[in-house]
């Protein structure tokens, strides 16, 4: 019997290369060191992912490495033909594996929710009898599959999901903990201000039957007691809590650390600058002793390393899967600053004058000088964890954020890749646009991207009355252009844009945002800029449009009927924007409900390209002016009627947007899993692996991940596994 489909991953999984070449390419050679040994660490510490989601997922991992490494997929296919699989059922595995490597074990990084394989567990045993792997160390796979076949396949109530205790499973405790054991502990740490970041908790009977607690830290040593010079000195060891013996122990997840530890060592040599080195250092010491202040130490020197062309960050980061949400996830992540994209960016800021200028609101209401915003847009090469996120806002130790800050981070690759797809996946479209579309799609959200950012949320001007009394504008000459008359509204001393406009604070100005690209992009000089002319920067600039309106109907998704609220920034903006040039009429955009090839409900979007400079310019020009002067004056009444208007989904005619959004729903892709690079270093020059968007590139670049110790690591992780499988009620044999 078939798994029900939401344990499953579709045989057409979306897949993208995370593609970071042209960055890469414009690297000095010293800075593609320091990203190869930067990558090397995060990938070795991404290894110990496995060991924080489920107790099966080293073996499952170690398993697929060695099916895979014996025998690429298209040899693998042949066996799997011969003894009785389907081509559906071999791609399945396929699927299986490639989503089991994007999410480093086997839930989903993304809703936590458990995945098996869509192929029975007698004809993948088949194969594995019959596979190279299974032929050249018999007893090694057989013993793996003994200790994976059960939990794989498992979708037992408490297996379906991650959970404390009953309701699910979590390797962040042994199998017997629950919330009591949970809250206990967290009060032990807080007693001791030791954080629990880098731990796991173990809970033990001793000879005479009595409760005993491990608190267990990551780290490479595994001495059981630290120096006097050590901010871990009183911290390990045995105490008696509230009637209990807990006991604090080092050296969780040591083989793999150690190699994390080495890899930023060496990765120092080719630091860029004094916070980096300093930064390595304690992130290293942090990682030796099982410290969470050494990384906090190592944080700071992070946070004052500003705007630098190799971004990284690693370590136990976000706690979102641990069930008592206070143990991080190991993360690890190397970024990189696309200079080619910065130049253009760098242009966009030296025209920002002429650009602003021609921003559609009298001049009273722009700055008196232009301010570039703080924005930096990087291109991941490596990102190691349990899943890739579009942006990054860290740390997350409060007391840090609080008195050194953070940074504020956009992954341009990850983010430019949402929404390019394979043409026969791709919604909404008409035939004929949709070559157009996938051709310019990256290019044209380029520009949106860079004016969305740079002349959108770095443009305009608030009116404000300071405490004195004075203002920063000419209340007795500057005219609302709305009404007519002067300015009657200012934000009084104390107010601020935030704090007055509250719950539509932030989709609106995303929205002003994302207008003023609209706006901006079918200026010749802003194309020319980033390359663009003629034909060419004609299709830009109609694909930029067209996916905006796409946008907009897809951001249906983000909308709940229940409670009437939008739950995502960005996709409300855009809805926003689609109902406005709806409005103007002339067909300029259309939407029509059809019924698709596959029989189901479809809806298409269209644009009329001749029509952008008559009919949809002169609309948002005119919206763009309302957003631009209900925010300079606070106008928030006004501000609010309007947006909520636009805002407001129902299944009236001519458009029924609820309809479409079940229309949306319906047809939604499955989450992308991203193809990472692998760097390699030859003699003393760093080259860069690339592999196919697809399930056999993402596991042909894991398998090649770790060229020079796969073997010696897979043995340690085996070891490491079996150490802690009876914690869950497993046994292990090798
Ligand atoms: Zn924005």
């Amino acid at each position: 019997m078939a798994p029900p489909s939401q344990y499953v991953l579709p045989n057409d999984l979306p897949v993208a290369l995370l593609d970071c070449e042209e960055a890469f390419s414009l690297l000095s050679s010293e800075e593609k060191l320091y990203t190869h040994f930067m990558s090397r660490a995060s990938f070795y510490g991404g290894l110990i992912v496995l060991f924080q989601t489920s107790p099966e997922s080293p073996a499952i991992y170690i398993l697929l490495n060695r099916i895979f490494r014996a025998q690429k997929p298209s040899a693998l296919h042949e066996v799997a033909l011969a003894q009785g699989l389907t081509e559906d059922e071999f791609q399945a595995l396929l699927v299986y594996a490639a989503g089991f490597f994007a999410n480093m074990g086997n839930y989903k990084s993304f809703g936590d929710t458990k995945f098996v394989p869509n192929v029975s567990k007698d004809k993948l045993e088949k194969l594995l009898r019959a596979s190279d792997a299974f032929a050249k160390d018999p007893e090694g796979i057989e013993s793996l599959w003994k200790i994976v076949e059960e939990h794989m396949y498992s979708l037992e109530p408490r297996e379906r999901q991650l959970g404390l205790g009953d309701q699910g499973i979590s390797t962040y405790f042994s199998g017997n903990c629950t919330i009591e054991d949970a809250k206990l502990i967290q009060s032990f740490l807080d007693s001791k201000n030791l954080s629990a970041y880098n731990t796991r908790l173990f809970k033990n009977q001793d000879e005479g039957g009595r409760t005993k607690y491990e608190v267990r830290l990551a780290s490479v040593t595994k001495e059981g007691t630290a120096d006097k010079s050590s901010d871990l000195s009183s911290l390990l060891g045995s105490f008696e809590f509230e009637g209990h013996e807990i006991v604090v122990t080092r050296g969780d997840y040591s083989a793999l650390l150690l190699r994390v530890r080495e890899n930023l060592e060496k990765a120092k040599a080719y630091a860029s600058n004094d916070n980096q080195r300093k930064m390595l250092e304690e992130y290293g010491r942090s990682f030796q002793e099982g410290s969470i202040q050494a990384h906090k130490e190592g944080s700071k020197h992070w946070v004052q390393d500003k705007g630098p062309i190799v971004e990284s960050y690693i370590g136990f980061i976000e706690s979102y899967r641990d069930p008592f949400g206070s143990r991080g996830e190991f993360e690890g992540f190397v970024a990189v600053v696309n200079k080619l994209v910065s130049a253009r960016f760098a242009q966009l800021v030296s025209a920002a004058e002429s650009l602003v200028a021609s921003l559609p609101w009298p001049s009273p209401y722009e700055k008196d000088a232009f301010l570039r915003p703080d924005f930096t847009s990087l291109d991941v090469v490596t990102f190691s964890g349990s899943g890739i996120p579009a942006g990054i806002n860290i740390p997350n130790y409060d007391d840090i954020r609080q008195s050194v800050g953070f940074k504020n981070v956009s992954l341009g690759n990850v983010l430019s890749v949402g929404s390019i797809t394979q043409r026969e996946k791709l919604t909404f479209l008409s035939e004929e646009d949709k070559d157009v579309f996938i051709e310019y799609r990256g290019p044209s959200f380029e520009v949106q991207v860079g004016l969305h950012e740079l002349l959108g949320h770095g443009s305009g001007k608030l009116f404000v009355q300071d405490t004195k009394g004075g203002f920063n504008f000419d209340k007795d000459h500057v005219i609302n252009p709305e009404t007519g008359e002067l300015v009657k509204s200012w934000y009084k001393p104390g107010e601020t844009w935030d704090g007055k406009f509250s719950t539509i604070a932030s989709s609106y100005e995303e929205c002003r945002a994302e207008c003023v690209g609209l706006y901006l992009c079918v200026n010749e000089e802003v194309l020319r800029i980033f390359g663009h002319e003629s034909q060419e920067a004609q299709d830009v600039l109609y694909v930029n449009w067209l996916n905006m309106v796409r946008a907009g109907l897809m951001g249906l998704e983000f909308y709940t009927p229940e409670t009437g609220r939008w739950r995502q920034a960005h996709m409300q903006a855009r809805f926003v924007i689609l109902r406005v040039l709806l409005e103007a009429g002339e067909n300029f955009v259309t939407l029509t409900q059809k019924v698709g090839s596959d029989g189901r409900p479809d809806v298409q979007v269209t644009l009329d390209r001749s029509k952008i400079m008559s009919v949809g310019r002169p609309a948002i020009q005119k919206f763009l002016q309302r957003l631009q002067v209900y925010k300079s004056t606070a106008d928030v009444d006004r501000a609010r009627e309007m947006y909520d208007g636009y805002s407001k989904v129902t299944d009236s005619k001519p458009y029924e947007f609820l309809t479409l959004r079940d229309i949306v729903i319906l047809r939604k892709e499955e989450r992308k899993s991203f193809v990472q690079i692998n760097t390699r270093l030859t003699g003393a020059a760093v080259e860069a692996l690339r592999y196919d968007s697809s399930p056999s590139g993402l596991i042909q670049s894991v398998i090649e991940r770790f060229p020079d110790d796969e073997e010696e690591l897979e043995s340690l992780m085996l070891a490491m596994s079996c150490a802690d499988a009876h914690f869950w009620g497993k046994e292990c044999s090798r």
